[in-house]
């Protein structure tokens, strides 16, 4: 049985979702003590126990120590049980981790599977549904990946209420990933997401994004999202280049000035396009995964995150993959399986 210490590096829920999606592909079990030790409310919140369940369902696996607060698993694998699964947080806890857990299990698994996921769709600290369809997901496809993602309903923190549906084909053989440079930039855009907020909150958040990005007025939009639980406001900015998109988020809360989730989304961004490697911190953090799975290829990214080597870590663990990364020339760096 592998031995995970779940305080390690970052010390996160990342830890935990890494370990239960290799040891799904891998057939390996595993002991984690010390889950989330590092985060405020440690142990298993309800995302975490669903990301869990999620995982047990699918694997056929065994589990010790699966309750709310718990920070203690052991997590035993049996086979992979592909087929029609509906995975619900039951608050608004993040729906796209629970899915960035058993997602590289049932591209390997031998038939198709249709998840209708439920929770959080839009929340700080995960990756948005956008990102999943803008960003990560297509990248996955290059790689060989039969994945369709369909949002239907979004899901704000606090009340949550979220759900989209994805369509996962087998791919036994995950192609190499390639991505190193970004190339010319195609196109840019920002979208603010509003459900029963007042429409001046994403006026004065779009104001922002294009003087300080300078984008034309074309390339800005309001979403208002009826008939939702809401209150909840996102702001998304996408950057299409040649080669990859990325998108960078400014959540919205209760007693955040709209001022300030702007700044946040154009602080990323400016981050990214002034680092000028292809894939920024979050995107590096969900491919390294496939990337290992696919056992060659590489991208080049800004320095990576303490999440990032922590997920390294991890992965290391159960994967016997050659995976590195190395600093290079103007502040790059190079993330790589030989
Ligand atoms: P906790 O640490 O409280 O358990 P958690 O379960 O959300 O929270 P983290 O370890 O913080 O776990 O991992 C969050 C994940 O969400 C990481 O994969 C991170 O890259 C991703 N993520 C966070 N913010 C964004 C964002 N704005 N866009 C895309 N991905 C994001």
């Amino acid at each position: 049985m592998i031995l995970i210490d779940g305080g390690q590096g970052e010390g996160g829920g990342q830890v935990l979702r890494t370990a239960l999606a290799l040891s799904l592909v891998t057939g390996k079990a595993f002991r984690i003590d010390n889950i989330r030790a590092k985060r405020s409310k440690p142990g298993l919140l309800r995302q975490h126990l669903t990301a869990v369940q999620a995982a047990t369902a699918v694997g056929g696996a065994e589990t010790q120590g699966a309750s709310i607060g718990s920070s203690r698993l052991d997590f035993t694998p049996g086979g992979l049980k592909p087929g029609a699964y509906r995975f619900a947080v039951g608050t608004a806890g993040s729906a796209t981790l629970v899915l960035q857990t058993i997602l590289p299990p049932l591209l390997l698994a031998k038939g198709p599977s249709e998840l209708l996921l439920e929770g959080g769709t839009h929340n700080p600290f995960a990756p948005p549904f956008d990102f999943l369809s803008k960003a990560f997901l297509p990248l996955l496809k290059r790689m060989g990946a039969k994945i369709d993602a369909r949002l239907e309903r979004h899901g704000f923190y606090p009340a949550g209420g979220g759900k989209f549906s994805v369509r996962i084909e087998p791919t036994p053989d995950l192609q190499p990933l390639e991505l190193l440079e970004r190339g010319e930039t195609v196109r840019r855009s920002a979208r603010a997401l509003l459900a029963n907020l007042p429409v001046s909150i994403a006026q004065r958040e779009l104001s922002i994004v294009q003087e300080k990005l300078g984008l034309a007025a074309h390339e800005i939009a309001t979403e208002v999202i009826e008939q939702n639980p809401g209150p909840g406001n996102v702001l998304l900015v996408e950057i299409e280049s040649e080669h990859v998109t990325e998108v960078f988020t400014g959540f919205g809360e209760k007693g955040r000035k709209a001022e300030d989730v702007a700044r946040a989304a154009v602080d990323h961004t400016r981050a990214y396009l002034s680092a000028g490697a292809p894939v920024g911190p979050h995107l590096a953090d969900q491919l390294l995964v496939p990337l290992a799975l696919a056992g060659r290829g590489k991208f080049r990214t800004c320095e990576p995150s303490g999440h990032t080597r922590t997920n390294l870590d991890v992965i290391r663990r159960f994967l016997s993959a050659d995976l590195r990364i190395e600093a290079e020339a103007d502040g790059k760096w190079g993330v790589e399986v030989k």
